[in-house]
């Protein structure tokens, strides 16, 4: 019987793509993507200003609509009504011995043709600040993290009723006015300092790549740790009769005004600070002596926005799957900017349409895809992911039911491979990597991925990730680990609220675009003088996720290798273990350090520095669910690999089709409905992005984040609850591995 059920089933399997296939397949895909289209495409979507609400950013999404629907592809914009702020007056001014106003403004660089295009470009800003007119002290608190109000705690330095002004970088932007509305201030410059992205790196536009004296980072300030999308509607689509808040009972806009400002206009507000010298590594890379504050000068700081509701237009084209048509594969990437948004976003826009261009052209000469491709092109990323989380509320169950992957990209350069998310799907990454020639080395993308992380792990501020994913690379024969997402592009609402299996893909690292990120001078001109020259990267991102979105299409069996996951969730939780034991140890010497007077007899008493508050000791975490769940997916994912390579070819239809139907979802177990404490929109127990970090990822996030933030019975609460994740997880591949074996046919 079981020798006869195999032999039926190898006639029936004939129809497998072999490898020769699919490399047959990606060639012709690859002779069909040209990087002058890619250039061309950019030159007309970055021609004009596309911000939402623009009218070339709803031009952009019919100009896309008509190409879609020219390569073949079943196209329409779907559009919602959002919340979107844009400036209506803007001031920021010191008031005093020596007045300065501040410019808030982008002049033309003439040697860049889209500087006569900035008419109809919006005024520097941050969007969902709180409107306002404030006028107080100035007070200097550094990258504005958490870590930076315990050292002016220190320092004896208030900022009650201050404004406060940030350095750009180590955590995400919105958390800066954030912090600063929590400990009192009144409002919140955040400029960009030379040091992270101006003439400290490398020489300014139009000279080089980094950002000149009067270049201003935008961005949202949405407070995106609670949720994003629409702040109105959170957890339901915007459609039209859809419940919306109120605007001032929306969690997710702040209560106080916020402007970003270029460093030319910072130096003038930093230089006028008095109050004691900013600690060394407070100071950044302006000609001045850095100091705290306040000082003699007053601020004064207001805006006031238009707040009413814009119409975006998400593009969506498919291309339906003659086998498998309700299982999806689906790519996004989103196409409004700041200004002309060339590498942020339209780099990795015009690579997804090379994409769907190409298969359009493989379509036309006769092939099909087996499975039903879906191809998006978002709208209102920029202001809080806006355009992809409504879609996925919409869609909330048909996509829950249908997606076997989401793919995305954003802005992309010349360099690395950068590849984050599910790390089931870490080896076909792998795969598709090893098939892919760098085109500056010849090297495979992939050998210069390997190459590139053990000789990060190599540099000072090295993590321990950092460490590990170097040994783990210098094993022969092991795959290079993916990265966990956090949030900051499209992928969030598939990975983080649906559950959905994500990557997302970039090349990174060579070509310098974060001088000009979120400025007037992200332009077709800087993406192809200095980003990618020659369009040969952002082709080669068509390549490597279009290799993907085939291999997932083509695959008659599941691609997920459970080992990779489940070798990744053991790293993680050694590391949350030592997180605990290194904040109990950190509590230990504290307090030895007080009660023995330390930091009183070490400080400078001429510049005082108050001793830091005592900790409250740690207690032991109940980590045995977690490492007995860990332990119990660690067999449950090697019995299930094993038994797909073995058995998974010589499968009957049936048998395939059940398999297929368990491991589809398999993703979502890991994001029961209960959600992360206080952010319940957060519903995936292995990635989010952090409360104190923003876009940077936090893994095993309701462990590592209550002992981060010394919330004791939320980690014994999330240590058990993420095990009965992992458990469910590891239920599931049990079952696939009964179909594999023929148990309960
Ligand atoms: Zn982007």
């Amino acid at each position: 019987m079981f020798r006869f059920a195999l032999l039926l089933s190898a006639a029936l399997v004939l129809s497998l793509p072999s490898r020769a296939d699919q490399a047959v397949l990606d060639q012709k895909f690859d002779a069909l993507i040209h990087p002058d289209d890619l250039r061309g495409w950019m030159q007309t979507m970055a021609s004009e200003p596309n911000h939402v609400g623009s009218p070339h950013d709803k031009a952009n999404a019919e100009f896309e609509l008509a190409r879609f629907k020219q390569w073949g592809w079943d196209a329409r914009i779907e559009t919602f009504q959002i919340l979107y702020p844009t400036p209506i007056s803007e001031t920021a001014e010191l008031i005093g011995a020596t007045p300065f106003k501040a410019t808030l403004r982008e002049p033309p660089i003439p040697s860049d043709p889209s500087s006569a295009h900035m008419a109809s470009a919006l005024p520097a800003y941050v969007a969902y600040q709180g409107d306002g007119d404030v006028q107080g002290g100035l007070v200097y608190v550094n990258y504005g993290m958490k870590d930076d109000y315990e050292t002016l705690a220190r320092l004896g330095v208030d900022v009650r009723g201050k404004i406060v002004i940030a350095r750009y970088g180590k955590g995400w932007r919105g958390l800066k006015p954030k912090l600063a509305q929590e400990h009192g201030a009144a409002g919140c410059l955040i400029y960009s300092d030379p040091e992270e992205d101006g003439y400290a790196v490398e020489k300014t536009y139009p000279d080089g790549p980094m950002r000149p004296p009067h270049g201003v980072q935008r961005g949202s300030v949405a407070d995106m740790t609670l949720y994003p999308g629409d702040p109105l509607t959170p957890g339901v689509a915007p459609l039209p009769g859809a419940k919306r808040l109120k605007r001032e009972d929306a969690q997710t806009i702040l209560k106080i005004p916020v402007l970003p400002i270029s460093y030319a206009d910072a130096q003038v507000f930093l230089a006028a600070l008095g109050g004691p010298v900013a600690p060394a590594d407070w100071r950044g890379a302006l000609p001045i002596t850095y100091h705290v504050g306040p000082g003699t000068a007053e601020v004064h700081l207001a805006v006031k926005s238009d707040w009413s509701m814009k119409t975006i237009y998400d593009v969506i084209a498919v291309m339906h799957g003659d086998t498998y048509p309700d299982q999806w594969v689906v790519r996004g990437n989103h196409h409004d900017g700041w200004v002309f948004g060339a590498s942020d976003p339209l780099s990795g826009q015009v690579a997804l349409m090379a994409e769907a261009q190409a298969i359009g052209a493989l379509v036309r000469q006769g092939w099909h895809p087996k499975r039903t491709l879906v191809y998006t092109s978002w709208d209102a990323e920029e202001p809080m992911l806006v355009g992809s989380t409504a879609w996925a509320q919409t869609h909330y169950d048909e996509l829950r039911k249908k997606a076997v992957l989401y793919i995305n990209s954003d802005n992309s350069s010349r360099g690395v491979l950068g590849a984050a998310g599910s790390h089931d799907f870490q080896h076909v990454v792998n795969e598709v990597a090893a098939g892919i020639t760098d085109p500056e080395t010849h090297a495979t993308i992939a050998a210069r991925k390997r190459a590139g992380i053990r000789i990060d792990a190599l540099a000072d501020d090295a993590t321990d990730q950092d460490t590990t994913n170097a040994k783990l690379v210098a094993q022969s024969g092991h795959d290079f680990p993916l990265g966990a997402l956090g949030s900051g592009s499209d992928y969030s609402p598939f990975l983080q609220h649906l559950g959905l299996p994500a990557i997302n893909l970039q090349f990174e690292g060579e070509g310098d675009q974060s001088g000009i990120y979120h400025s007037a001078y992200d332009t077709f001109t800087h993406h192809s003088t200095w980003v990618d020259p020659g369009f040969i990267y952002d082709a080669l991102l068509a390549k490597t996720a279009g290799h993907l979105v085939l291999r997932v299409s083509e695959s008659d069996l599941p691609l997920q290798r459970a080992g990779d996951f489940s070798e990744m969730v053991n790293i993680y939780l050694q590391q949350i273990k030592k997180l605990a034991d290194k904040k109990r140890e950190e509590a230990e010497t504290r307090t030895q350090l007080l009660r023995d007077q330390a930091y009183v007899l070490a400080a400078d008493p001429q510049h005082p520095m108050r001793p830091p508050p005592a900790l409250d000791p740690v207690p032991y975490i109940d980590f045995a669910p977690l490492e007995n769940a860990a332990k119990r997916l660690e067999i449950a994912a090697k019995t299930y690999d094993d038994a797909l390579a073995d058995k998974g070819a010589s499968l009957t239809p049936e048998s395939r089709t059940r398999l297929m139907a368990l491991m589809q979802t398999i993703d979502q177990t890991l994001a029961p409905p209960l959600g992360l404490p206080g952010r319940p929109w957060y519903k995936n127990l292995i990635y989010a992005p952090g409360r104190f970090t923003g876009y940077g990822a936090k893994t095993l996030p309701g462990v590592r984040e209550a002992i981060e933030e010394r919330r004791w019975p939320d980690a014994d609460r999330y240590a058990k609850l993420t095990a009965d994740a992992l458990d469910a997880y590891s239920a599931r591949l049990a079952a696939a591995t009964s179909v594999l074996e023929g148990k309960g046919s």
